[in-house]
């Protein structure tokens, strides 16, 4: 008995170590406590106590009562994105100038600039992601298909771009060779992946992200209903070869694993399949895509966070790419189409891994950094209006501030994407009071990173790519701070 209880405390605190490695602790009371606070002062007011009754602000709240956000906080967030701004204008006079993705390269960059339009009305910053599309366009390389990764990113981001600048001639032919990629997509013989970075899952987001964007009908219903039938056939088929068509009868498979999480795994590509404007049939939906997402729910840790692939059973990982902030996505989409409550109670448990263990020390980014674990905090938000949510956003975006990330290239890779998501945020909460999620939003939890995934269970991978990095001074060089 000694024995095994010494094992455990050995194995608890050796969880502990490697929790501190990649997190930092997270120092900061969750809602309940800091409400209560509020309302104890609120409480001593009036019972007449002299003191004056303490500011959201010096309580710790970075919103009102009525959830609306605090002017300091408002100012810090974009006193902040100007600085990085300066930052980023700096580093990309260094930055590989071949790398036109948005996950990583120039598209991300006029993404960025194209959503600080949106936020601003500003049209200089239109101006400026005109400039980076016209640098990506010229660069396409043909081996990709994805937003994220392939050509799919520039072309779309190009059409809109072009679009919100009424050249819709630019904004047409950009569409026109975005479609053109749709043979290789739906080509049954090929072995393109199924998943969001790389694969087919990654290339249905382009098209929807254009009917959203410019308009229903951009992109044709067929066009999309083609993708989508690709993907369910070859989920089909991985699932009968692996003799899982009763218990998920939609199964997929990246490098030969079964990942679980949203950039390489299931959960991403069961996401884009409930997406309203991806049109896949309820029968289809109750059918195949429910039961494969309660296939993969069965596979997550007692914690509430979700292992990296279905195979591994190591809890480690709190990721948008691995992990419980990837995971949530598919989660709360399954509770808005289904309607059944234990999607949305394991969504918040979700949030609450991500409370505990994702106060990433690895940077800023999207993939596995703050901001995309921040940004499942937001999501919920947007979905439940719990303010406990919008507390746990804003404590994420001042907690990677208020550390200072260890080396220069956790200071600055993945910048760009952080403050927008929580500025875009923010904003949409204030402007949203009480109105439940609009259904078929645009799935913009799935908005490109700044730094490649690393694939956690193939240390061929990761040798391959940390030498490649070296080349990009946009990327990260430290392998502590990737996946
Ligand atoms: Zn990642």
């Amino acid at each position: 008995m000694g024995e095994t209880m010494s094992k455990r405390l050995k194995f608890h605190l050796g969880g502990e170590a490697e929790m501190e490695e990649r997190a930092f602790t997270n120092p900061f009371p969750d809602y309940e406590a800091a409400a209560s606070a509020v309302f104890a002062a609120g409480a001593a007011e009036d019972t007449g106590c002299a003191r004056p009754q303490p500011t959201a602000d010096e309580l710790g709240l970075p919103f009102h009562n009525d959830g609306k956000i605090i002017h300091n906080f408002t100012r810090r967030i974009q006193t902040k994105i100007k600085d990085l701004l300066q930052q980023m204008e700096e580093g990309l006079k260094t930055a590989d100038p071949h790398d036109c993705s948005a996950y990583t390269g120039w598209t991300g960059i006029a993404l960025l600039y194209l959503q600080l339009y949106r936020v601003t009305c500003d049209q200089t910053y239109l101006l400026r992601s005109l400039d980076y599309v016209k640098r990506t366009l010229r660069n396409l390389n043909g081996r990709r298909v994805t937003f994220l990764c392939g050509d799919a990113g520039p072309l779309a981001v190009g059409a809109v771009v072009y679009h919100k600048l009424k050249s819709d001639c630019e904004s047409q032919e950009c569409i026109t060779k975005l479609l053109q990629l749709q043979k290789t997509i739906v080509c049954r013989d090929s072995d393109l992946p199924d998943e969001l970075l790389y694969g087919r899952a990654g290339y249905l987001y382009a098209l929807l992200y254009l009917n959203t964007e410019i308009g229903p009908g951009t992109v044709c219903e067929s066009a999309i209903k083609e993708v989508v039938s690709a993907i369910i056939e070859s989920g089909k088929t991985l699932s009968r070869e692996e003799r899982k068509a009763e218990r998920c009868p939609l199964l997929y498979q990246w490098h030969r694993k079964q990942y679980v999480g949203a950039a390489h795994g299931m959960a991403g590509i069961y996401y884009m399949l409930m997406q309203p404007a991806a049109k896949v049939d309820q029968e289809t939906l109750t059918e195949m895509v429910k039961p494969s997402i309660d296939y993969v729910r069965h596979k997550r840790f007692r914690s509430g966070n979700y292992p990296s692939s279905l195979s591994n059973e190591t809890d480690r990982l709190v990721h948008w790419c691995h992990g419980a902030p990837g995971v949530i996505h598919m989660l709360t989409q399954a509770y808005k189409v289904f309607k059944e409550e234990k999607y949305l109670k394991e969504a918040m448990e979700c949030s609450d891994v991500i409370w505990q263990r994702g106060l990433l020390r690895k940077g800023y980014g999207i993939c596995h950094g703050t901001a995309g674990n921040g940004y499942s905090f937001l999501s919920l938000y947007h979905l439940t209006q719990d303010k406990k949510y919008l507390y746990r956003a804003c404590k994420a975006w001042l907690g990677r501030f208020t550390f200072s990330p260890t080396s220069w290239y956790q200071r600055h890779h993945g910048f760009q994407h952080l403050n927008l998501p929580l500025r875009r945020g923010i904003k949409r909460c204030s402007e949203t009071t009480k109105t439940p999620t609009c259904l078929d939003q645009k799935p913009d939890c799935l908005v490109p990173d700044t730094e490649p995934t690393v694939n956690p269970e193939e240390g061929k991978t990761k040798k391959k790519r940390s030498k490649h990095l070296h080349r990009h001074p946009l990327r990260c060089r430290d392998p502590q701070v990737r996946a």
